[in-house]
């Protein structure tokens, strides 16, 4: 853990604390409540959003710890800063008016800026900013998060999400940083470490929650919240490593996994969440339940035969804080079940013990712990140029069939499609609202790429389409205006959702989108194809027609600009795809499939693999060496690599260095990313990367389940060279 752990004094005060704490206060600071449970009926409410005497109840009856902010709550939809810090104020002056005046956690998911705050820097969603491959802009968004979310007086974030993203159906791809686990690792550290600096107590800081531990992301049938079947091996190889990453960061909580792997119910794993979580890595912090899922043992696992019998499980299979969220049912039952002896006051003191730890080391119980709106320090102009700039370089060109791409300011556009007039299509679920799609709620500076397109252009800009996703679009006026246009900007894509929402029983794309892109390829007129959404729905024929491809993914709120800004070539497109971008619905196969996934009749032929994306200009690689030919077990080694620009324009690339194991007591990918850097380059230029790869690179989970290297053949492949070396025994 980070530097905040080693303040002795947080171990006698927080020892102190408890040794005053009664079991109800103790059973309390493991509960936590949706902000409902204290908020005004929303028909009574008249500007004011907490009822005093339902904060009273919580708070000094039922000694809750944490209170969150979730889908419906308040008012489901943003507020301004100044809101917040008094609904803050007013939650931490009854917890200041407690016995022991133990301070409320406020926990909130600004999981790609602070969602539920009016006119907030909105980032690129996690599958952009992976998109990126550039691990200071995934810095700058933690930091810039962390500063405003701490503007709205709050300072717990559920984020990041440190699933890999390998299961391109699951309505919650999009959160995540894609299937590579190094990319992945890379990016939540980076954000970590922004989100928290040094030390997550100071004025411009938060704490961040690592989620869902462990497993979530790979459901079987591709629905949320449904049974994943991972072998301890392969969670150890992809599933675990960035919570490990995260952990080493300095995360302070974590948040468990919502569904099962092979099984057993995330919130029911004990081998997880003791064994692994804190005998092996070593994790200090509090583990927080996600959204009902104590209960839900019960109600909907048929695990436990009643929410007693739930309660006590996950309890003791270490989950320290009941997200319960609506009721106090887990508190009045876990009083009950110390009481009755069948759940031991040591477990309850060891979570209270972490619980009490973190708010400690956030600065909680300090005198100025009351949040001050500082409004001067939100979405400012630096967090928007941030931001635009993360946008720049999270959309990836992936076509551009006869150098289409630049178009010419005066040319003439028609832009159809359903993503083309809308900000909800780019930012995606958790934004202003749970799902994302309240349109009227966003703000009205921010451009869509319809907008951004009619700013920056000085020829004609003619926009077909609805005002909603799903209005019917004429396809006729779109024929017949195409006459009038040099070229045609179709949009297709995803409206914006998140969990169970979220689930589609296919990526094909809705047959209305099908049958606009079979209309506008028809009139001959060059096309663009551009995509908004979470999920790589399938494009392939409309793709092989179209003469230049755009992914967007979930590129935020400047979006639009940096649409604009890459059609137009004043910005060089430099992003990649970090997910393998299936050709057919049911040809799901990873960049580093394994080698039987690729003989006889089986081939690996996605539309995009992983790591593909255009520039308008042009890179080589070449040298590719290795400082030695064979290192012992332990050794480093080192590789080097140039990279030149061979165009005529400035631009970034993203140098990947992939390594292949030739020969191994367990399948090995055949290739994998060990490392990457992101340089600019001027026409011309070419520059030397060094790289290091370590023992951990070159290991593996072996057969008995632990981390190892084994002697033999490796291969290091960069851009479409290959250099060997070996590892002596
Ligand atoms: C989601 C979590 C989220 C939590 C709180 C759950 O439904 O799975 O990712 O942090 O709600 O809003």
């Amino acid at each position: 853990m980070s530097a905040q752990t080693e303040k002795p004094n947080i171990v006698s005060q927080v020892d102190h604390l408890l040794a005053q704490m009664t079991l109800e206060e103790k059973v309390g600071q493991m509960t936590q409540v949706d902000f409902t449970v204290i908020g005004v009926q929303e028909e009574l409410n008249k500007g004011e959003f907490i009822d005093p005497t339902k904060l009273e109840d919580a708070v000094l009856r039922r000694h809750v710890g944490s209170i969150m902010n979730a889908p419906f709550t308040p008012k489901n939809k943003a507020l301004p800063p100044a809101t917040w810090c008094r609904m803050q104020e007013s939650i931490q002056a009854v917890s200041a008016r407690s016995r022991l005046k133990i301070p409320v956690l406020y926990g909130i998911d600004a999981i790609h800026g602070a969602t539920y705050t009016q006119n907030a820097t909105l980032f690129p969603q996690a599958i952009s900013m992976a998109a990126t491959f550039n691990p200071d802009l995934s810095f700058k968004a933690g930091e810039i998060t962390a500063r405003e979310i701490r503007a709205s007086g709050i300072r717990w974030n559920f984020s990041p999400m440190l699933d890999i993203g390998r299961q391109p159906l699951w309505p919650r791809l999009w959160e995540t940083y894609g299937e590579d686990v190094h990319l992945a690792t890379v990016m939540g550290t980076r954000y970590i470490e922004g989100h928290q600096g040094a030390d997550f107590s100071a004025a411009d800081k938060g704490l961040t929650c690592l989620k869902h531990y462990v497993g979530y992301s790979l459901p079987f049938n591709g629905k949320d919240r449904t049974p994943a079947f991972i072998g301890e091996r392969t969670l150890r190889e992809y599933f675990l490593p960035t919570f490990a990453a995260g952990i080493k960061a300095g995360a302070p909580t974590v948040m468990v996994n919502s569904s099962e792997v092979d099984g057993i119910p995330g919130h029911a794993n004990r081998h997880y969440l003791t064994t692994i979580l804190r005998e092996e890595l070593g994790f200090k912090g509090f583990t927080v339940s996600d959204w009902e899922d104590i209960k839900r043992l019960y109600t909907r696992d048929k695990l436990a035969a009643s929410e007693k019998e739930a309660v006590k499980i996950a309890v003791m299979a270490g989950v320290d804080m009941s997200m319960v969220p609506f009721d106090f049912s887990f508190y009045d039952i876990l009083v009950e079940l110390v009481k009755s002896g069948e759940v031991p006051i040591a477990r309850i003191d060891e979570a209270v013990g972490r619980i009490l730890t973190v708010k400690y080391q956030a600065g909680l119980f300090a005198p100025s712990n009351t949040p001050i709106a500082e409004e001067g320090n939100f979405a400012t102009p630096e967090a928007t140029a941030a931001n635009r700039q993360a946008a720049h370089e999270a959309i990836i060109l992936a076509k551009n069939g006869g150098h289409l791409l630049p178009l010419k300011k005066d040319a003439k556009i028609l832009v159809t499609g359903p993503t083309a007039n809308l900000l909800s299509v780019m930012n995606g679920g958790w934004t202003i609202t749970w799902q994302g799609d309240a349109e009227q709620l966003y703000p009205k500076d921010k451009l869509t790429v319809v907008g951004a397109l009619q700013k920056q252009s000085t020829g004609k800009v003619t926009y077909v389409g609805g005002k909603r996703f799903d209005d019917p679009i004429d396809i006729a006026k779109v024929i017949e205006e195409a006459k009038h246009h040099d070229v045609i900007l179709l949009c297709l894509g995803e409206p914006p959702y998140t969990e169970t929402v979220g689930n589609i029983p296919t990526l094909d794309l809705a047959p209305e989108q099908l049958a606009l892109a079979d209309a506008v390829l028809a009139t001959g007129k060059p096309v663009i194809l551009l995509t908004f959404g979470g999920r790589p729905r399938i494009i392939t024929p409309i793709a092989e027609k179209a003469a230049a491809v755009l992914l967007g993914f979930l590129p935020g709120m400047e979006g639009g600009l940096a649409v604009a800004d890459i059609l137009y070539g004043d910005y060089n497109p430099d992003a990649k795809i970090p997910i393998t971008y299936p050709r057919a619905t049911n040809d799901i196969m990873m960049y580093d499939y394994k080698p039987i996934e690729s003989y006889e009749l089986n081939t690996y032929n996605p539309l995009y693999p992983f790591g593909h994306g255009l520039s308008y200009t042009t890179f080589e690689t070449g040298n590719l060496r290795v400082d030695k030919t064979s290192i012992g077990l332990h050794e480093n080694i080192s590789v080097g690599v140039d990279v030149k620009n061979t165009g005529k324009l400035a631009g970034k690339e993203t140098v990947l260095v992939y390594l292949n194991d030739a020969a191994a007591s367990v399948t090995r990918p055949n290739k994998q990313l060990k490392a990457f850097k992101k340089i600019a380059l001027e026409p011309g230029e070419t520059q030397r990367l060094n790289f290091t790869l370590t023992p951990d690179d070159l290991s593996f989970i072996g057969l008995d389940l632990k981390r190892i290297v084994e002697p033999g053949d490796f291969n290091v492949m960069v851009g479409n060279q290959s250099v060997k070396f070996t590892v002596r025994p």
